[in-house]
C-alpha cells in the first residue's frame, strides 16, 4: 500500500510554551520534543509529512528588535520579518528532525525548508479593515505618534497596551507550490509557508509584500490543497473543539461533518483569530476532497493521526 500525504500544522506551542522567556534553547527543546512525534509519524513507515507552523511570538521578538536597533542597523519591513522568522524556525525543525531520524538510523531521509510567499488579492476587503495585533506594545501617545508618521493602524490590545494592527487576508495560492511538490515527491520530509507565509500581492506581474500576516491555519489548507495531502492535522494546545466553549455546557466533539462544521460556524462557537480559522481550514480541505482533517493537541498527535484522538472533520454522509 502507498503512502499517504499529511499535513501537520504546528501552533505556537510546539515551539514556545506559555510563560517561557523565548531563548534560543527554550525553543529548541520545544521544538525536538515536537520533532519526536513528527519523526514517529515518518517511522510508521505509512506517511509522507510536510510541516508548517505558526510564527507568532518569534516574529513579535524580530520586530521587537527592529524597534530597538533603528538607530545602529536599518530596520527591515514586515514581509522581510516573516522571512527571518520562517529560516529561524525552519532551522530548528530540520536539525532536530535529523537528529532524530539519524538516531534511527535514517538520515538518509532529506528534509527542508522552504521559504515560502502566499499570494493574496490587493482587493481583499481585510486590507479596509485591519484586525491582526501584531509586534511590540507602546503607550497611547507613542502608539498615536506612530500613526502620524508611518500611517499605522493601531489599537489597544486588550488592557496590555497599544499596538500596531495590520490586515488579515485570505490566502490565494502558495507561490512556491511546484518546488514544494517536487520536494514532497521526491520523498522529502519539507517545512513550508511558516507563520501563515510571506504575504505577497501581485503587481504589473511582479510579487511585492505587503505588511500583513495570514493565518497560519489557513495558508496550511491551501498548502494541504496543493500538496494533494490526504490528512490536514491541526495541533494545538486544546485536546478537542468544543461547543459553547467557556460556558457550564462546554461540549468536546469527536468527530463533525463539514456540513456539522459550518452550522456551529455559523452559531459562533469558535473563537475569531484562534478556533474560528482552524475550523474554517478544516472544512475547506474537506470539501475540497481531502479524506479528513484533525484539530488535536499537540500531545496526542499521532493517535488524533491514526484516527485516535482530537476532533476529526469529515465528509457529509
Ligand atoms: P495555535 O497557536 O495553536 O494556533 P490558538 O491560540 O490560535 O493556538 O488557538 C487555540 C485556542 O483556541 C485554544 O487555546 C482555545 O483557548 C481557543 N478556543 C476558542 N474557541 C474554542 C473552542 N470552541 N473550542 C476549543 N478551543 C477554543
Ligand atoms: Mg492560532
Amino acid at each position: 500500500m502507498g503512502k499517504k500525504t499529511v499535513v501537520v500544522a504546528l501552533g505556537g506551542n510546539a515551539i514556545l510554551q506559555r510563560g517561557q522567556k523565548g531563548t534560543f534553547e527554550e525553543q529548541l527543546a520545544n521544538v525536538y520534543h515536537t520533532a519526536r512525534q513528527l519523526a514517529e509519524m515518518v517511522l510508521s513507515g505509512q506517511w509522507r509529512i510536510v510541516v508548517t507552523h505558526g510564527n507568532g511570538p518569534q516574529v513579535g521578538n524580530i520586530l521587537l528588535q527592529q524597534d530597538a536597533a533603528k538607530e545602529v542597523v536599518p530596520p527591515m519591513p514586515m514581509d522581510a520579518c516573516g522571512a527571518q522568522s520562517q529560516g529561524l524556525i525552519g532551522y530548528m525543525i530540520q536539525q532536530s528532525l535529523r537528529n532524530i531520524l539519524a538516531e534511527k538510523g535514517r538520515s538518509d531521509i532529506p528534509i527542508a525548508t522552504v521559504v515560502t510567499q502566499v499570494l493574496v488579492d490587493k482587493d481583499d476587503p481585510a486590507f479596509q479593515n485591519p484586525t491582526k495585533p501584531v509586534g511590540p506594545f507602546y503607550s497611547e501617545e507613542e502608539a498615536r505618534k506612530l500613526q502620524r508618521e508611518k500611517g499605522w493602524q493601531v489599537v489597544e490590545d486588550a488592557g496590555r497596551g497599544w499596538r500596531r494592527v495590520v490586515p488579515s487576508p485570505d490566502p490565494k495560492a502558495i507561490v512556491e507550490r511546484e518546488a514544494i511538490r517536487m520536494l514532497v515527491e521526491n520523498r522529502a520530509i519539507v517545512i513550508a509557508s511558516g507563520g501563515g507565509g510571506i504575504p505577497v500581492i501581485e503587481e504589473a506581474g511582479k510579487l511585492k509584500g505587503v505588511e500583513a500576516v495570514i493565518d497560519k491555519d489557513l495558508a496550511g489548507e491551501r498548502l494541504a490543497e496543493d500538496v494533494g495531502a490526504d490528512v490536514f492535522l491541526i495541533l494545538t494546545d486544546v485536546d478537542r473543539v468544543r461547543l459553547n466553549y467557556g460556558k457550564p455546557d462546554e461540549r468536546p466533539i469527536d468527530r463533525m461533518t463539514a456540513e456539522e462544521g459550518k452550522r456551529y460556524l455559523a452559531e459562533g462557537h469558535f473563537a475569531k483569530g484562534s478556533m474560528e480559522p482552524k475550523v474554517k481550514a478544516a472544512i475547506r480541505f474537506v470539501e475540497a476532497g481531502g479524506e479528513r482533517a484533525v484539530i488535536a493537541s499537540l500531545d496526542q498527535a499521532v493517535a488524533a493521526l491514526a484516527g485516535e484522538a482530537g476532533t476529526q472533520v469529515v465528509h457529509d454522509a
